[in-house]
């Protein structure tokens, strides 16, 4: 099999240890940008949803909060710096959005989870939050068990914004930690300190009306794997249900930081990788996917789980409010313009604020699937097989020995392939050679 010369850096090493030795270099951008995508013109938004909504499928709502109070390092996201006005307005065009949405197939689907994220909405005020959920509680009808996620900036709550949460039902949190230690956290421009995050978060448990969920990093500019040791100590002993550890993209960090990252090679990286895996085990923290930690049956970051898969088996519509990101309904994903004033305006004139559509290459669809099947550690053949009817032994057979043979799998009974520890660190390189497997088979 002739690998193209310019794929080589990805390529696979054959050694005795693959968790240390798969790799020369540790790939941390999600591959999946490389599943093209075509533009539709002269699109109809609503002919599109109308086409699409299938009611019986699982369903989920977006609302977008594109504001922080100051600027992390590592963050390359869009984001308005906090403005009481532009808040003010963006949250009356989000309230008309949600209220005015034409389309009648939307307003009858149950809704399963509803999610609140990036970029801070904790900045958002009481008034804010009930206008907000007040809309969508009489826009949408929410499935008995709905998942209510309010993604945090821990230090920017208040007595005020939690009982109004409460009152709106959110029943999950998700903090951005990334790091206790305090000299980390600064050097990130995250400003609050350590016995500021541990006694909000105890506060937050004793109420006891929402469940939590922690977001670590590591390889953090002055990081080292005694301080991960330590925030894994504090977040275990505080009782978090739920733990998300990955790695900085240091891609994203900005330059002036690199020299800080330096110390921290690869190698010191897959040694804070196996020590977080080891502890989280002996601290009965169950491995639920890729980077998802679990220690009671509370957590089920359904959102996350749902928007993931493309398959007819897993299917869900996301219903996005404000998106500057993109996402989809079915096959189709669609973007707003970032910038908030020309949303606030779009909704003003009662248009449409999406600016774009995209179509997903059908053919990848399997890929979009199998990655999402990956990140739960195992490959169902049978699955894909009834699926799609693809047999994945037989399509990436090179692939899949070369893989098992280094290590990164190993090939199980009933048509499964159970992927290993080394295989989870280096996940981003085995996707990033499973597209580009897929697009050299095509090509041929
Ligand atoms: S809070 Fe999130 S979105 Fe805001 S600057 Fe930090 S990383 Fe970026």
């Amino acid at each position: 099999m002739i690998i193209p010369q310019e794929y080589k850096w990805i390529f696979w090493e054959k050694s005795d240890n693959p968790l240390y030795k798969a790799f020369k270099n540790k790939s941390c951008i999600d591959p999946r940008f490389l599943l093209f995508e075509t533009e539709i013109k002269d699109f109809n938004t609503q002919n599109i949803i109308n086409s699409s909504f299938d009611e019986s499928k699982f369903n989920a709502i977006y609302i977008h909060i594109p504001f922080c109070k100051t600027r992390c390092t590592y963050c390359r996201f869009f984001t308005e710096f906090n403005n009481e006005n532009i808040l003010n307005s963006y949250v009356e065009s989000l309230v008309k959005e949600i209220i005015n949405q034409p389309v009648i197939k939307i307003r009858k689907k149950i809704i399963n989870a509803v999610y609140l994220w990036w970029w801070t909405p904790t900045v958002l005020e009481e008034k804010h939050i009930t206008a907000i959920f007040d809309a969508i509680k009489k826009t949408h009808i929410l499935s008995n068990d709905c998942e209510i996620t309010f993604e945090s900036n821990i230090s920017l709550l208040n007595e005020n914004k939690i009982s109004a949460l409460k009152n709106a039902w959110i029943n999950r949190f998700s903090f951005w930690i990334q790091s206790f230690n305090t000299k980390v956290r600064k050097f990130v421009w995250r400003l609050s300190e350590k016995e500021l995050l541990i006694n909000m978060i105890k506060d937050i448990r004793k109420r006891n009306f929402a469940n939590i969920s922690i977001d670590l990093i590591y390889w953090l500019p002055f990081q080292d794997i005694e301080i991960l040791k330590e925030d894994i100590n504090i977040w275990a002993w505080l009782w978090i249900e739920w733990f998300d550890i990955y790695q900085l993209d240091s891609s994203l960090l900005e330059k002036k930081f690199w020299d800080k990252l330096e110390f921290l090679t690869v190698s010191k990286r897959i040694e804070m990788f196996e020590m977080a895996n080891q502890s989280l085990f002996e601290l009965w923290y169950k491995n639920i996917n890729n980077t998802h930690y679990s220690n009671t049956s509370r957590e089920r970051n359904l959102y996350t789980e749902l928007t993931r898969a493309w398959s007819e088996i897993m299917r869900t519509d996301t219903i996005w409010y404000w998106a500057w990101a993109q996402w989809r309904i079915w096959v189709f994903k669609y973007s707003i313009n970032p910038d908030v004033n020309l949303y606030v305006n779009a909704i003003k004139w009662s248009k449409s604020p999406i600016v774009k559509y995209l179509k997903i290459n059908e053919e990848k669809k399997i890929l979009y699937d199998l990655i999402w099947q990956m990140d739960f550690g195992i490959i169902n053949c049978w699955w894909f097989k009834t699926l799609y009817n693809e047999d994945l032994f037989i399509k990436f057979w090179y692939l899949f020995d070369k893989w098992e043979e280094n290590g990164l799998i190993v090939y199980s009974e009933n048509n499964t392939i159970r992927l290993t520890l080394a295989w989870r660190f280096w996940k981003t390189n085995c996707i990033h050679w499973l597209i580009i497997w897929d697009n050299i088979l095509n090509n041929k």
